[in-house]
């Protein structure tokens, strides 16, 4: 179907995205922390992660979380642009790792009927068949509808996060890839992989779109 280009509507034929706009699309270059990505001198861990790691392994984000890809994020979840969560897939590109199973960021209950689709779920389900690691929907579920995270310090997101998530799989020593669009402070991320490797996960990786500057 053809469209216009969500940045400056120009002819942008099949793709969201004009190629101009395509073109001047930030990536995420610089070597960041290998375990949340975080931007660091020569791709070093983070202090936040030598002082006290996240339940999860790796982190690996396709851009930084600015202008224009906060717009994109925005539309996809709140404007129902669903082109845009294949987009995202093809900016994640080919997955680099061994994963046995990929775990779109689960959404609560609520929120999915509010919204009718979880963003998460839409860009892990072109990368899931692109490199045929099956993607797993039940047994992993968002249980409390937590508050924002964003004003609270990191130990207040810690206790806010506790038993937001409930997993019933059986992770006997898997690879397991998590998908998100957006990680802030990773408290989400870093809870999810909490209750994977509670159920026996070996290794948690994360993918996202974005990754904002803000600390973990
Ligand atoms: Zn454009
Ligand atoms: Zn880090």
């Amino acid at each position: 179907m053809p469209q216009d280009c969500f940045l400056c509507a120009a002819r942008s034929y099949d793709q969201p995205l004009c190629a101009a706009c395509r073109a001047e699309l930030p990536a995420q270059l610089a070597p960041g922390c290998p375990i949340c990505a975080l931007p660091t001198p020569s791709g070093a861990v983070c202090g936040h992660c030598l002082v006290a790691p996240p339940a999860f392994d790796a982190t690996r984000a396709a851009f930084d979380y600015g202008f224009p890809i906060d717009v994109l994020v925005q539309a996809l979840k709140y404007r129902h642009r669903l082109s845009l969560a294949a987009f995202f897939a093809r900016a994640i590109g080919e997955l680099k790792g061994d994963f046995d199973l990929i775990v779109p960021m689960p959404l609560h209950a609520r929120r999915l009927a509010e919204r009718g689709f979880n963003q998460a779920v839409e860009i892990a389900r072109p990368l899931a068949k692109s490199s045929g690691v099956p993607m797993v929907l039940a047994g992993v579920a968002r249980v409390r509808d937590t508050p924002s995270q964003a004003s609270l310090g990191r130990a207040a997101r810690v206790s806010n996060m506790r038993a937001a998530f409930a997993c019933e799989l059986k992770l006997d020593r898997r690879s397991v890839l998590v998908i998100d669009d957006v990680m802030t402070t990773g408290a989400s991320l870093d809870a999810l992989a909490r209750c994977l490797k509670a159920q026996g996960a070996r290794r948690v990786e994360n993918c996202v779109v974005a990754r904002t500057p803000a600390a973990l």
